[in-house]
């Protein structure tokens, strides 16, 4: 595994590596890896010929300063994990390589709906800070491939609108289903913060989602979401959102037709720690 920490020098390889005519996949990360990340480098692993995986703890994308300082770095345990799993190439920028004119005056993106409703309501900012650093990592990589996991469901679907809004048509985004630990925990570098008398508890938000998910019936939505934010409450979070909404473009749902494919989401804190997930609860 090649490791490059400076833009020149991985925008001089990967060149090189497509005169070749050598299909890139790309995985971008904040870092403190798990089996989730390294499902996502396997995946670009069977579908490309060169996987590069970033590790960068995007400063701007973070609303809750308090986040930023206590998001976990494992950088030695995370170049072991990556190396083992056949990575071709780890890149780690500074924030000065990333963000050379500074933090000030960034660029604004226009999401519209996308970042007024659920993630885009609770954390003001956080799309734009995504978008900032994603268009910023695309068009140093220009992947064929970009990896990135249904866990960040709504995150996905910003970065679907980057790429269009960026005009990449040539590099296709692949959603990889979320990896859940045995007792159904969506696996996530925010994890490890978890108290350990919280970690059983955690699990508690996929059984509020598969709640959803097995009494779902068509007509009102809304005592449905009730009962999973009482049974939530009842295990101590400090609950954001439950929200049902259509998969495809995120619209909240309030009456289901029977028809509409539907995802389940939720944001929750479970001490000073904030966990997210969700479900596709429709067939
Ligand atoms: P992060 O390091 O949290 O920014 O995540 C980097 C990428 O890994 C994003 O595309 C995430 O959606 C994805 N990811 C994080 N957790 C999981 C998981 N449990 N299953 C699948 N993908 C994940």
């Amino acid at each position: 595994m090649i490791i490059f920490k400076q833009v020149s020098d991985l925008v001089r390889y990967l060149s090189q590596q497509r005169t070749m005519q050598r299909k890139t996949g790309f995985v971008p990360t904040m870092g403190a890896l798990h089996e989730g990340h390294l499902t996502l480098i396997r995946e670009s692993r069977q579908q490309t010929d060169i996987t590069i995986c970033s590790i960068f703890v995007n400063p701007t994308q973070f609303n809750d300063p308090n986040d930023y300082k206590k998001y976990p770095n494992t950088l030695d345990k995370d170049i072991y994990q990556l190396e083992k799993a056949g990575t071709n190439v780890l890149f780690l920028p500074s924030v000065e390589e990333m963000y050379p004119q500074g933090l000030q005056q960034l660029e604004h993106y226009p999401l519209g709906y996308l970042e007024t409703i659920l993630e885009g309501a609770f954390r003001p900012g956080h799309f734009q800070g995504v978008c900032q650093v994603m268009s910023r990592l695309l068009n140093m990589v220009q992947p064929d491939q970009l990896f990135m996991g249904q866990k960040d469901y709504q995150q996905c679907m910003v970065v679907k609108w980057l790429l269009q809004h960026l005009g990449m048509n040539n590099t296709t985004l692949v959603p990889v289903a979320t990896v859940r630990e045995n007792d159904g925990l969506a696996m996530s570098s925010r994890n490890m913060r978890l108290a350990p008398a919280d970690r059983n508890t955690a699990t508690t938000i996929y059984r509020a989602l598969d709640h959803l998910r097995s009494h779902l019936a068509a007509g009102d939505l809304a005592p449905g979401l009730q009962q999973a934010v009482a049974i939530l409450d009842g295990a101590g979070f400090r609950v954001d959102y439950v929200a049902i909404a259509d998969a495809d473009n995120l619209a909240p749902v309030e009456t289901w037709d029977g028809k509409q494919r539907l995802v389940a989401l939720v944001a929750a804190f479970l001490g000073e720690v904030r966990l997210i997930d969700n479900l596709v609860i429709t067939q």
